[in-house]
């Protein structure tokens, strides 16, 4: 998760959590591979499931009743509360908000309109290859770097995160794009120097929607919608997990202000699309143009390194991003000129960065 998401939590994560820290980037462009360094944490790299298991301990200890292993069949708003179907008995609510993932039961059953695009869709696969901490170490090298790979599959990237004792290795690409998800995987892990004596295991793949693409409605009489399953994952490199918490930050506020006022139309709930635009959302209509831009033409490898990923400014935006200073729609004034000049380059200006 990058650093803002620790901005988004009024609690501390336990030490153990936090599997490695990453203040470097090495991009991999083609042959070329162009390294960054900070001094500050941008990446924290934790295993999912202790993750959630976390904060779902926070959640009880707030004051949340945890009811695991009850799988939602169904949800229904009705004029006086919302009923839910699990495979354990039914269950009653003045409102409910639905964080069941891609393709959930809530946005499916709960009368949400939530059909997307396969190019409105990522596949994502990846496999988590033990090397144990001396493989960490020499795979690594000296900084402290995370590793994204570029031009290796098509309009989508690669990506190998260093955690205790093994490296999450794994490549996305649009949907409407995918042939073989095992061939993708196994062809981009061929092309990672220092894997070559490692054993793949059995990789995972999901789907992650490209979130200000489709803007399907989050709201609805009694319900709302937050993470993937509405849509809240950022469309240039696919980072869910802090839209996912922010978008339910805001969900709850907006429940909890609906219970205080007994006011639980659509209209008066739409304020939660609102609040979320203004948040996040308009930022991943940015984030979707950069994406149709970046990935769906013919990479210019040289080029793209020259006036992009070398270019300091470039830089400083990836840190603001990670860290949370800037948004996307801080970036893209920023990025305009370089772009500008990438543009007229490609064109046979001769051009420096
Ligand atoms: C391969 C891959 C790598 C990724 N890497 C990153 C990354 O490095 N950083 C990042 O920020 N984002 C990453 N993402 C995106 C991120 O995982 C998602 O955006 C984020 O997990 C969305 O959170 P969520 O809570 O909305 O959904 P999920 O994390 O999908 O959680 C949904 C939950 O709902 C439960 N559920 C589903 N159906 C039911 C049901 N019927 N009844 C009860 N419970 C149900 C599921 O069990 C699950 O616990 C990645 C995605 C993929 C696919």
């Amino acid at each position: 998760m990058t650093a803002k998401v620790l901005t988004r939590l009024d609690f501390k994560l336990p030490k153990e959590l936090i599997e490695y820290e990453a203040k470097a980037v090495r991009t991999h462009l083609g042959e070329s591979v162009i390294r960054f360094e900070t001094d500050q944490t941008l990446v924290y790299m934790t295993s999912r499931s202790k993750f959630d298991s976390f904060l779902a301990e926070k959640a009880v200890e707030a004051g949340a009743e945890l009811k695991d292993k009850k799988p939602v069949r169904s949800v229904e708003a009705t004029g006086t509360h919302v009923e839910v179907k699990t495979s354990d008995g039914d269950f009653r609510s003045k409102m409910l908000i639905g964080a069941d993932g891609m393709g959930g039961q809530t946005a499916r059953t709960g009368g949400f309109y939530a059909s997307w695009k396969p190019d409105q869709v990522a596949y994502a696969i990846e496999s988590e290859v033990y090397v144990g901490e001396k493989g960490i170490r020499d795979f690594v090298g000296d900084g402290s770097y995370l590793d994204l790979y570029f031009g290796v599959s098509s309009a989508g990237y690669g990506w190998v995160f260093p955690k205790n004792d093994h490296l999450t290795v794994g490549v996305g690409c649009r949907l409407s794009r995918l042939h073989d998800g095992q061939d993708l995987l196994k062809g981009f892990t061929k092309r990672v120097q220092g894997l070559e004596t490692f054993d793949i295991p059995k990789p995972d793949a999901h789907l992650i929607p490209l979130g200000g693409a489709a803007k399907i409605p989050a709201a609805r009489e009694r319900m709302l919608l937050a993470g993937d399953c509405a849509g809240f994952a950022e469309p240039l490199l696919g980072e869910g997990i802090y839209f996912s918490i922010l978008g339910g930050q805001i969900a709850a506020d907006v429940a909890a202000e609906a219970c205080f006022r007994e006011r639980f139309d659509r209209r008066f709930l739409s304020d939660y699309e609102r609040r979320c635009w203004r948040a996040f959302v308009a930022d991943f209509d940015v984030a979707y143009r950069i994406a149709c831009l970046s990935y769906l033409e013919q990479y210019d490898m040289d080029r793209i390194s020259h006036f992009f990923f070398e270019n300091k400014q470039f830089q400083d935006c990836m840190v603001g991003l990670m860290e949370g200073s800037l948004r996307y729609r801080d970036v893209r004034a920023k990025l305009a000129w370089p772009y500008f000049k990438y543009r007229l380059a490609r064109l046979g200006f001769p051009l420096s960065s």
